[in-house]
């Protein structure tokens, strides 16, 4: 079985564990830490880079590693993202040279991985061949494939502080860190590479799979910078396996974080119909087949079977349940 799956940062990462809880560990020996057998299905992640930034010198691509240290053991479950037993001693050393920006929540432990893979892009590698030798060590079990290798930031587009009849873009992270997607905003917009591509392996993991699923990622941020890459749209309306969406809200709202923020900005309702909507039918213009979506909710897409079953992540086993239950939508068995 080839399975394919879009995701972003916690929810993503937590989506992957019910994931590789159902199918075992996935048939790509590259990706694998040493000594760890690989499983029979070919299990790819395609994830989200929306959200890398540079900061202090370094390349950070936090959904990257949200979903390589929760399937490798080491993430802060408290917290979400990050390195468990994380020390903050160079963080408080560059704020106390007045170093900018302070705002963002940059680990000891974390600054080993962002300084590996800043020297590996310096030398000229690839961010997937980066990601696949981080990998090595953290055994995700998961094949991450970064959407694209290009820059293809997320910025926002808000009210310059200093004068309001301006606008100006500033970087999704210091939206959403430093001013909690709370200040007057107007859009998003990617930036970076002119032609940005898909990752090796991105296009043919959609094209070749038996089923491809969008973990209950955030729509606009997470899912919809993915969609924003040319060329991986186009591949899930065209594959023939069947694509199958995972409500991110339960009841109406969004769970942990602020995924509501992303919607109101573009327009579109937090609920689990409109979300539907928005990323619509393949047998429209959109790129669902099917859409899971929480019992507290109530939603009809046009084109696209809609089946309500429980939602919530709450461990691996109730997630792969989740996963089991989108197979099932579309007639693929596992
Ligand atoms: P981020 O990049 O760290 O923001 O993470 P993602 O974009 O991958 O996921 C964030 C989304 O996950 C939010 O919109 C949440 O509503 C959703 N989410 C988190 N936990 C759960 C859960 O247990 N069930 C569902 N259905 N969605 C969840
Ligand atoms: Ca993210």
């Amino acid at each position: 079985m080839k399975i394919t799956v879009l995701v972003g940062g916690v929810g993503g990462a937590r989506f992957l564990q019910g994931v590789r809880e159902l199918l075992g560990r996935t048939a790509f020996p590259a990706v694998l830490g040493e000594g760890s057998e690989p499983g029979p299905h070919s299990v790819t992640a395609i994830v989200n880079v929306g959200d890398d930034a540079w900061m202090h010198g370094v390349r950070i691509c936090p959904d990257l590693d949200t979903c390589m240290y929760t399937l490798g053991g080491g993430i802060d479950t408290e917290r979400g993202w990050g390195r468990v037993n994380e020390t903050w001693h160079a963080k408080e050393e560059l704020a106390a040279y007045g170093a900018d920006p302070d705002w963002f929540g940059l680990g000891d432990r974390d600054l080993a991985t962002h300084l590996i893979r800043t020297q590996m892009l310096s030398a000229g590698f690839a961010l997937s061949d980066v990601t696949e030798a981080l990998c090595r060590r953290w055994d995700p079990g998961v094949r991450l494939l970064p959407a694209t290798n290009d820059r293809h930031e997320t910025h926002v587009v808000v009210n310059d502080p200093d004068d309001p009849d301006t606008k100006r873009a500033i970087h999704f992270q210091e939206w959403w860190v430093r001013h909690r997607a709370d200040i007057p905003t107007h859009g998003f917009a990617q930036v970076g590479a002119d032609d940005p591509a898909p990752a090796p392996g991105v296009l043919e993991a959609i094209a070749e799979a038996d089923i491809v699923l969008l973990a209950p990622s955030n729509p606009v941020v997470s899912i919809g910078a993915i969609l924003s890459v040319p060329g991986i749209r186009g591949a899930l309306r065209t594959t023939a396996a069947p694509v199958v969406g995972i409500s991110p809200v339960i009841g109406g709202h969004p769970l942990r974080g602020m995924a509501d923020a992303c919607l109101d900005v573009i327009g579109v309702e937090t609920s689990a119909e409109a979300i539907g909507d928005y990323y619509g039918a393949r047998s429209g213009n959109g790129i669902l087949d099917g859409w899971l979506i929480a019992p507290e909710d109530s939603a009809t897409v046009a084109g696209v079977a809609v089946r309500s079953v429980p939602l919530l992540m709450t461990d691996p086993p109730t997630t792969a349940q989740m996963v089991r239950d989108a197979c099932e939508l579309v007639d693929i068995d596992v």
